[in-house]
């Protein structure tokens, strides 16, 4: 029942405790429209990840709705959901096979020129007119050889190329040189045109392109608004 496209994201009273007892997200409401960036903001322990974990349903809140262009995520399967909103953290899953097939998830509709365009967008041009096999070139579970900040962006690169309605960048870029992450903002910018985005960060600084900025603390919304507004 997902639509294609920027999809539209609603919290509706969302309450979740991961013991049953003490709630790390309470009653916590807020909307963005199809192809809008929040930029999702707070200290550590806030309740940031796991605003994006419900979003994939690894766990389901107690209480309230959390909709997806109109659509409650429980009535969506697994995988439709996880198809349709990808979530970019610290933690790379490289897994052990061709570069292609780590980029496309076995997906064979996507063209391998597109594929080079993307990596060449992101920066990665360079680095893999280097590899001897090119697209065919072997990664290990894991990511071996690959450096944090390259497997970071071949991340990114995966998110562009499955196009999924909604992307969740939990502090994601942290890995980056300023430089490298100077120019994938500059890519992010582009290549996230026709999608909405969550950016979870610490400092209002990170979330630039955010169009709306939500600042939670202890689970609450303790400040929203427009960038410009805070
Ligand atoms: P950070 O900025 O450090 O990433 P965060 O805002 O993402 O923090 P969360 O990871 O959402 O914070 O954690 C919110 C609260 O829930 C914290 O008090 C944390 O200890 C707790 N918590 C997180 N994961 C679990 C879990 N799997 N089981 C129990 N409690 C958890
Ligand atoms: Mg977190």
């Amino acid at each position: 029942p997902l639509p294609q496209g920027p999809l539209g994201v609603e919290f509706n009273d969302v309450t979740f405790s991961y013991d049953g007892d003490q709630a790390t997200l309470e009653k916590l409401s807020f909307s963005l429209k199809p192809g809008e960036v929040l930029g999702l903001l707070g200290r550590t322990g806030s309740g940031k990840s796991t605003l994006a974990r419900l979003l994939l349903r690894f766990y389901d809140p107690q209480q309230g709705t959390i909709s997806l262009s109109g659509t409650n995520i429980r009535d969506c399967t697994l995988t439709e959901l996880r198809k349709h909103v990808a979530l970019v953290t610290q933690n790379i899953e490289i897994m052990q096979g061709t570069i292609r097939d780590n980029l496309t998830f076995f997906d064979n509709g996507i063209a391998d020129e597109t594929i080079i365009e993307v990596l060449s967008e992101l920066g990665l041009g360079a680095w893999f007119d280097a590899l001897p096999e090119g697209l065919d070139t072997m990664l290990a579970s894991g990511g071996g050889s690959l450096s944090a900040g390259e497997a970071q962006l071949l991340a990114f690169a995966r998110v562009f190329l499955t196009k999924p309605g909604l992307v969740i960048m939990d502090e994601a870029s942290s890995r980056l040189d300023p430089l490298t992450e100077q120019r994938m903002e500059k890519a992010v910018s582009k290549l996230l045109d026709a999608r909405s985005c969550i950016m979870i960060a610490h400092r209002l600084a990170t979330v630039q392109r955010a169009d709306h900025i939500l600042i939670l603390e202890h689970g609450k919304v303790i400040e929203s608004g427009r960038r410009e507004e805070l």
